[in-house]
């Protein structure tokens, strides 16, 4: 059983952006860029599931500009088999993303794709639910653990007040939550075996998919600077602040 792995090239988790002048988005030039981490944690989980024996192969896909395939080689560092680079330079939404993907379905015919919940940079949280809608296959979002089980898989979710559990029957979509799993470590001999394994590089058009923009951006603005705090010297200050000046007990 084939697992395709979506992997997006974002901000690094650690950066601090800042809004561009004009407020048409935010600077990246010269900002450390690296994989999603709920995509970290989509590649570890079908590793883990292929080392278990339960699936025989790992191919991780990006979308973007041709510096995603750094992206990629790290996926194939953490265990995935090999890497699909869908090269664009136009900047993907998360529709156009999904219709590449359903296309590369097509192509390689996986029983299962595990995608991050959510990309941080843009936080759409909309690219695996808009595949699943696209390719009419069950979806389980915001994973906890995930099991194969003949021609199902049982997911677990955290929700309010418990855990659901879902059964689907496979071809299926599952979005990654962070409690899935923890990355394992990347080690410098997987990096150098990694450089080695197959990377496909296609382009939109090759796919017969339009990634045309259908949103526009109309500002983007920092949020408001927050003020200052104050140090109170006891808790009866504490309290007179909150009762007096804040007016909230
Ligand atoms: P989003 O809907 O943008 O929040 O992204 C949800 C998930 O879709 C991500 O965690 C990735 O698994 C996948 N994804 C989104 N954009 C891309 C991309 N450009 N290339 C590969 N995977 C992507």
């Amino acid at each position: 059983m084939k697992v395709l792995v979506p992997v997006k090239r974002v901000v690094d988790y650690n950066v601090k952006v800042r809004v561009k002048s004009d407020h048409s988005g935010v600077d990246i030039s010269n900002v450390k860029m690296s994989m999603n981490p709920f995509d970290e944690i989509a590649v570890e989980e079908a590793t883990r599931l292929k080392e278990k024996g339960a699936v025989t192969e790992v191919i991780a896909v990006s979308c973007g500009v041709a510096q995603c395939q750094e992206t990629l080689r790290t996926a194939m560092a953490i265990g995935a088999d090999r890497g699909v680079l869908v090269q664009t330079d136009v900047a993907l939404q998360p529709l156009a993303v999904a219709k590449l993907l359903r296309a590369l379905v097509d192509k390689e015919q996986p029983q299962l794709v595990i995608l991050g919940k959510q990309a941080i940079d843009d936080d759409a949280n909309q690219t695996g639910q808009m595949l699943a809608a696209l390719l009419d296959w069950p979806q389980a979002t915001y994973a906890s653990k995930v099991e194969i089980e003949g021609d199902q898989v049982k997911v677990t979710r955290e929700v309010d007040g418990g855990l659901e559990i879902l059964s689907l029957k496979l071809p299926a979509i599952v979005t990654t939550d962070l409690r899935l799993n923890e990355p394992r470590y990347v080690t410098l001999p997987n990096i150098m075996k990694a450089k080695k394994k197959t990377l496909d590089t296609f382009t939109p058009e090759d796919l017969g998919v339009d990634v045309a923009p259908r949103l526009k951006t109309l500002k983007v603005n920092e949020p408001p600077a927050r003020s200052a705090g104050v140090v109170v010297p006891d808790v009866a200050a504490l309290v007179d602040k909150l009762k007096n000046e804040a007016k909230v007990i």
